[in-house]
């Protein structure tokens, strides 16, 4: 179900000759509408089933925090600090920020809940604000699913959190398209000296670098193994690795999170310049990435971040978690994903012909809903022919019609006709059934 409505531009808003409102969407934030929602929900519901299931709670904090929370956590020579955050003064004069990703906020309402004492499992859900440039896969307002584990410093945390995002591309029906990318960035130690390195190595080059690699070299040079321009990254293919440099306990528990990795089936690919964009990270790092989207590639990301409890005034606290971009994963499961009939709107297309039928419809269904309630029963509305009725039906996606006109009425009969071909005989067998038997041949039906 690729269709127009996953390409949206700003300019979509105003044709030529159209009646244009000044009241517009913000550039880069987007309206979501239900025929696109269904796929939402259907990430939504597979994600929480999942996360529910492998012991995880669901955590829900605020939108805006003060800007303080994310310059200590994120960084301040991140490019969110630097210039991706919505800040704003609110009518105290307290400066506040739109959140541009969870970790923090779900950190800070941890410690101040005073529940980081024992080992957690949480995750959360919602919108992200980054003032970047928008493109397909990239938004201003963004949404994400952010899982987070406290308390934990063993790499059988870290492996739990890939394999249960694994798990989770099997069932969205993704996992061909997506590969595992890990490193281990060490610890504060690994990363000084390796930084050392690195900067005798850069400016060694620095005619080739550009104006942000070169002020990073200055103000954060690990920052710069992230850069996507070509040119620098072709002169980090002979620059210092950070694996080179990793500290024995990072090397020995990422060397036990690949060979956990491996007994839960799950493969990766070693990439030694994934550094991730936030500074807090430190250890494992991984990122799941697809090239089925183009530049925006990343679906999920994250690693382990020991010391941000501590950081933020907590009592120190290993962590380890990842986010993965819904926007991404909804155009990815959309274009190959579950089958267009797990989204469709409806199970049951209601059709009647007439008042009569429209009352015994009404009722009818009424009772359906009753007796079946996990069923999508979409009844037609506003009258109209039975062809252009039927017309509604087959563009609902429902599996199934339920037909009544005046000949159904005067019999007490339904009218039960199939939407989809019959894989084997190729033919629509529709049936005319008493009312009592319409409940056991519906079931049949739709679970065929
Ligand atoms: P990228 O390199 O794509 O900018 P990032 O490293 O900034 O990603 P994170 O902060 O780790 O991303 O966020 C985790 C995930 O959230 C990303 O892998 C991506 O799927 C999604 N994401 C991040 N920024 C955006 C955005 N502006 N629009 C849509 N999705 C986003
Ligand atoms: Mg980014």
């Amino acid at each position: 179900m690729k269709s127009r409505l996953w390409s949206r531009s700003h300019d979509d808003y105003a044709r030529p000759g159209e009646f244009v409102s000044n009241l517009r969407s913000i550039r880069g934030m987007n309206d979501i509408f239900p025929e696109e929602v269904r796929y939402w929900q259907r990430l939504e519901s597979t994600v929480s089933d999942l996360l529910a299931n492998y012991g995880y709670g669901e955590v829900r904090f605020p939108i805006v925090e003060h800007t303080e929370l994310f310059r200590r956590s994120i960084g301040e020579v991140t490019d969110i600090v630097e210039k991706e955050m919505y800040s704003f003064d609110d009518r105290n004069g307290d400066n506040l920020t739109l959140r541009p990703e969870g970790t923090a906020g779900c950190v800070r309402a941890a410690i101040q809940k005073g529940i980081l004492n024992t080992p957690q499992r949480l995750w959360y859900a919602g919108p992200m604000f980054r003032h970047e440039r928008p493109q397909k896969g990239r938004q201003r307002q963004f949404h994400q699913v952010g899982v987070e584990a406290f308390g934990v410093a063993t790499p059988d945390m870290d492996a739990e959190l890939i394999v249960l995002t694994a798990r989770l591309w099997h069932q969205l029906g993704i996992a061909d398209a997506v590969e595992l990318q890990i490193n281990s960035i060490g610890n504060a130690q690994t990363r000084k000296r390796h930084c050392t390195a690195l900067v005798e190595y850069l400016e060694r080059h620095v005619d080739e670098l550009d104006e942000d690699s070169r002020r990073r070299l200055q103000s954060n040079p690990l920052r710069i193994l992230d850069s996507k321009n070509p040119v620098t990254q072709a002169l980090l293919d002979n620059a210092p690795a950070l694996p080179d440099f990793l500290d024995d306990e990072s090397a020995a528990d990422f060397s036990k999170l690949c060979e956990l990795l491996g007994r839960a089936g799950v493969s990766f690919v070693l990439n030694p310049r994934l550094v991730r964009g936030l500074d807090y990270y430190n250890k494992t790092v991984f990122e799941w990435v697809t090239n089925k989207l183009g530049a925006q590639g990343t679906v999920c990301a994250g690693g382990r971040y020991d010391g941000l409890v501590e950081q933020l005034g907590g009592k120190s606290t290993p962590g380890v978690g990842f986010a993965m971009g819904m926007e991404r994963l909804v155009l990815l499961v959309a274009e190959l994903g579950l089958s267009a009939t797990t989204f469709a709107r409806a199970d049951v297309y209601v059709v009647s012909v007439g008042d009569r039928a429209q009352g015994l419809a009404l009722e009818t269904v009424e009772g359906l809903r009753d007796i079946l309630p996990g069923y999508r029963i979409v009844q037609h509305v506003g009258g109209g022919s039975f062809k252009s009725q039927m017309k509604k039906a087959d563009k609902s996606g429902a599996k199934v019609a339920l037909i009544w006109g005046d000949d159904e009425v005067d019999s007490a009969t339904v009218t039960i006709k199939p939407l989809r071909r019959d894989v084997d005989t190729g033919q629509i067998g529709q049936q005319n059934l008493p009312l009592a038997e319409l409940e056991a041949a519906l079931v049949d039906a739709l679970t065929e």
